[in-house]
């Protein structure tokens, strides 16, 4: 069975597959351009995101337009989304039952979307979606081959905000990605 996007964020809205569905404030479906060929892929909401339904806003959200605006990119071209699509409370890492249960929402966005580019952001959404040991110090801004699409994956924003010496790491792989597409396309 396949939903629309509108379905999908009905069910997301009304959605409670997992413990998170008691503690969260507004569920967070993802948010973008449904013919995007690059798809972003984080863990979760954060506390923002929480209170305003919406992925990426505060200082992440702001500091993942610097980066996409530095590298020739823009938000509204982009599809953003998480893994689980409620906060896990104090921004705890998502536990491995909750993100089983909330991931067919992103396979039902992926596959309405049919990205030619996932970019993962952070360790989680790395080790969940490109492979278990997936070292993000080590392998971010390297490429594996699905089916039509390309996967990487890079840190998330928090990660520079905590280390903004990782910013021109970050910028260089969205670089990558730009090219990436360049050649797809
Ligand atoms: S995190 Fe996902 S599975 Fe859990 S309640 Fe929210 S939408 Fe449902």
């Amino acid at each position: 069975m396949q939903y629309t996007w509108d379905e999908i964020e009905q069910h997301v809205a009304a959605c409670t597959r997992c413990p998170l569905s008691r503690t969260r404030h507004l569920p967070v479906m993802g948010r973008g351009d449904h013919q995007a060929d690059i798809m972003l892929i984080a863990e979760a909401p954060g506390g923002q995101e929480d209170e305003q339904g919406v992925p990426f806003v505060g200082k992440s959200g702001e500091l993942l337009d610097r980066l996409l605006q530095d590298c020739g990119l823009y938000r509204k071209e982009l599809y953003i989304t998480n893994i689980l699509k409620c906060h896990p409370p104090g921004n705890r890492d998502p536990q491995a039952e909750e993100k089983e249960a909330c991931f067919p929402w992103l396979k039902y966005e992926t596959f309405l979307l049919k990205p030619k580019i996932i970019v993962c952001l952070g360790r989680v959404a790395a080790q969940r979606i490109i492979s278990a040991d997936f070292k993000i110090t080590r392998q971010h801004g390297t490429w594996t081959y699905r089916k039509n699409c390309a996967l990487t994956a890079t840190y998330h924003p928090s990660a520079i905000l905590r280390d903004p010496s990782k910013y021109e790491e970050v910028k260089q792989d969205f670089e990558e990605i730009v090219r990436k597409r360049a050649k797809l396309d």
